[in-house]
């Protein structure tokens, strides 16, 4: 059976690298994309385990032998998704999440139809504020107007939410956690054919709750807070 593509996106500060990195401890033969980036490193991250860190001219040599999935240009840098790490998922047989925004889940979408997504939204404007500050508060960095203007992006990619199949809201971290896993399992266990056992159902039944169609009363309360 083919891999599994899951595409996750989410506005700067929603919790979603904090969502991924507990995934990772508990969704066995699941890859994280690595993407290229223009971007300088920030913090203590290390050039291939966040990201692939290259220069423009590299990420422009990359997109014109078209190396690319997909990539898009995000706060003025370029990022992409490299068509060698789906290969590389093929061929290990394991499924593949990319973490990658709203740009570039239209391009795979477009691509490969049967790919995942996933939107994870904060449960408000004010909660998504406070998490800014407190992530630039503890990177010892309080730019007020970099907190105003990630805000205002925010808007702009929630808009984007009816392209996703998933909307996930990041309210208690834990219950957020068992949603995201679900969805992962769920989707393997539907596209595996096989009668779920009750366990299995369980997982089912978390996931459904969290498509899109079964959300839109509360991703209306939230859009108000924008
Ligand atoms: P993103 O990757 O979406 O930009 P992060 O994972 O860096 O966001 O999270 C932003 C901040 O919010 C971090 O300080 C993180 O600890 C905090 N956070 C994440 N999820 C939750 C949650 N469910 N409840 C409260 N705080 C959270
Ligand atoms: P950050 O610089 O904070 O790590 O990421 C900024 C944004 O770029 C996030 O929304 C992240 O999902 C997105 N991003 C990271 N990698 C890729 C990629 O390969 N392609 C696209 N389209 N977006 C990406």
């Amino acid at each position: 059976m083919s891999s599994i593509r899951y595409i996750i996106s989410a506005p700067s500060g929603s919790g979603k690298t904090t969502l991924v990195n507990e995934l990772r401890q508990y969704v066995p033969n699941l890859e994280f994309s690595i993407s290229y980036t223009t971007r300088p490193p920030r913090g203590s991250e290390q050039d291939g385990r966040e990201y692939h860190f290259i220069s423009r001219e590299e990420f422009e040599a990359m997109i014109a032998r078209d190396a690319f999935l997909e990539y898009a240009q995000v706060f003025g840098k370029y990022y992409g998704t490299a068509r060698s790490v789906l290969q590389h998922a093929e061929e290990v047989g394991h499924d593949l999440l990319l973490d990658i925004d709203v740009q570039g889940e239209r391009q795979v979408k477009q691509k490969m139809p049967d790919a995942v997504s996933i939107f994870v939204l904060p449960p408000s404007r004010a909660e998504l504020e406070s998490r800014l500050r407190k992530r630039s508060q503890s990177e010892n960095v309080l730019a007020e107007d970099v907190i105003r203007r990630r805000l205002d992006e925010a808007r702009r990619e929630i808009e984007n939410y009816p392209n996703y199949d998933y909307i996930l809201i990041n309210d208690r971290l834990e219950q957020s956690v068992d949603q995201l896993q679900a969805i992962v399992l769920g989707e393997r266990i539907r596209r595996s054919g096989k009668t779920p056992t009750a366990a299995e159902k369980q997982y089912l039944a978390t996931a459904e709750k969290c498509l899109k169609t079964n959300m839109e009363d509360k991703i209306k309360d939230i859009l108000a807070t924008f």
